[in-house]
């Protein structure tokens, strides 16, 4: 059936209103009311650190050094303003007024200059950090990476429903204590599952050789997981949000149902959990596996060579995401190819890419039907039941 499939190029219409070109004032806008929404909201983490930062983040960088950098984007958002009102003659000027106002609202509360103590760590928080570090990281490996490298070079940043994925990137960083509070106490009930003869072997293994274990172990949770969300039918209205999206890019993989985005979590936190590995091994792991999630959606052609056949690349998991026939429930694994070769469901047709991104049925094209809609798929199921 594969064979005789004609696999066709996709097509991306030019959307020239929406391309960045130097000189118009749209690069200046968007870069102006950023900076000012991201240090409107660093000022605020600042302000209220126990409820707005993650203590586990918190570690790891130094706040100090960081309010240098928050004091450079608060003067380039104003900058930034000020040219987009040089340059241009009309629609982006109410965004420039917008990115002084919340700057200078960012200035009356304090700035760069709040005082920095010692914080009472709360058990619940909002990850503000986590979600503006997360966003710079991104913008500066992915999205540059995207502009060096595109699959879709016509494909724009803003191309439609960007808006929506942006949603489930920040509510997913936000809500990271959130998550990762459910995931421990998931993995707590494994406790009698827990032996202690594994965990010191596991210990007494190389850091690499740890890694790799802990890769393979969570690949294959994840593998089980993400196929019964595609094959069994309750199920898959929830992860079906996940496959809404016909635009992929940095941005796109963040898209998924919160019952999807806890659950992933709570499970990969099992193997974690039972392995005991060192806290080095796990780091890595958690390193690797986030910007490979990010990676594998991105609109990027990079040849990966005889290490596609290894890992989860782009293309691999783009096919997972295509409506088309060849290519529907296949691909599921999440870091390496192993487990979709072990049991039958992998599709990487040579050099081809898909043709066409999404679901077959199509979803509501907004947050608050996306989140209802395993609910109303799952009432439609009754309904035909019942008659
Ligand atoms: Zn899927
Ligand atoms: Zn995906």
């Amino acid at each position: 059936m594969t064979e005789h499939y004609q696999y066709q190029s996709r097509q991306i219409e030019k959307n020239p209103a929406k391309e960045f070109r130097f000189g118009e004032g749209r690069i200046s806008c968007y870069l102006s009311f950023t900076l000012s929404v991201l240090s409107l909201l660093a000022v605020l983490a600042y302000l209220y650190p126990a409820y707005l930062t993650t203590a586990a983040l918190r570690e790891v960088y130094d706040a100090e050094q960081l309010q240098q950098v928050l004091k450079y984007a608060m003067y380039f958002s104003l900058f930034f303003a000020v040219l987009t009102f040089v340059l241009n003659k009309g629609k982006y000027k109410a965004y420039g007024l917008g990115a002084i106002t919340l700057t200078l609202i960012g200035f009356a509360l304090g700035g760069y200059s709040i005082p920095i103590g010692n914080v009472e760590p709360k058990e619940l928080s909002l990850g503000i950090d986590w979600l503006i570090l997360a966003f710079l990281g991104s913008v500066a490996i992915f999205m540059t990476m995207e502009k060096l490298f595109p699959k879709y070079r016509d494909q724009v940043i803003t191309r439609p429903e960007w808006g929506i994925d942006m949603f489930y990137f920040c509510f997913n960083h936000l809500a990271i204590s959130a998550i990762l509070i459910f995931a421990n106490y998931h993995a707590s009930h494994f406790d009698r599952a827990v032996s202690p003869s594994v965990q010191s072997a596991v210990q007494a293994m190389p850091v690499w050789l740890q890694v790799i274990l802990i890769v393979l172990a969570a690949d294959f949770v994840l593998y089980w997981e993400h196929r019964a969300y595609h094959e069994v039918k309750t199920l898959w209205p929830i992860h079906a949000v996940h496959h809404s999206v016909e635009h992929l890019d940095w941005l796109a993989g963040s898209r998924g149902h919160f019952v999807q985005v806890f659950s992933e979590r709570a499970m990969v936190m099992i193997p974690l959990y039972l392995l005991g590995a060192d806290e080095s091994a796990l780091n890595i792991y958690v390193t690797f596996a986030a910007l490979q999630a990010i990676l594998i959606h991105c609109n990027v052609d990079i040849p990966f060579g005889p290490l596609k056949y290894i890992f989860v690349t782009p293309q691999f998991h783009h096919w997972h995401h295509s409506s088309e026939k060849p290519a529907i429930d296949t691909n599921y694994s999440a870091h390496t190819v192993l487990f979709d070769r072990l049991f039958g469901t992998y599709h990487l047709p040579g050099n081809y890419w898909p043709a066409e991104y999404g679901t077959t049925v199509r979803l509501p094209r907004h947050i608050l039907g996306q989140t209802w809609y395993p609910i109303y798929r799952w009432k439609q199921r009754l309904g035909k039941k019942v008659s």
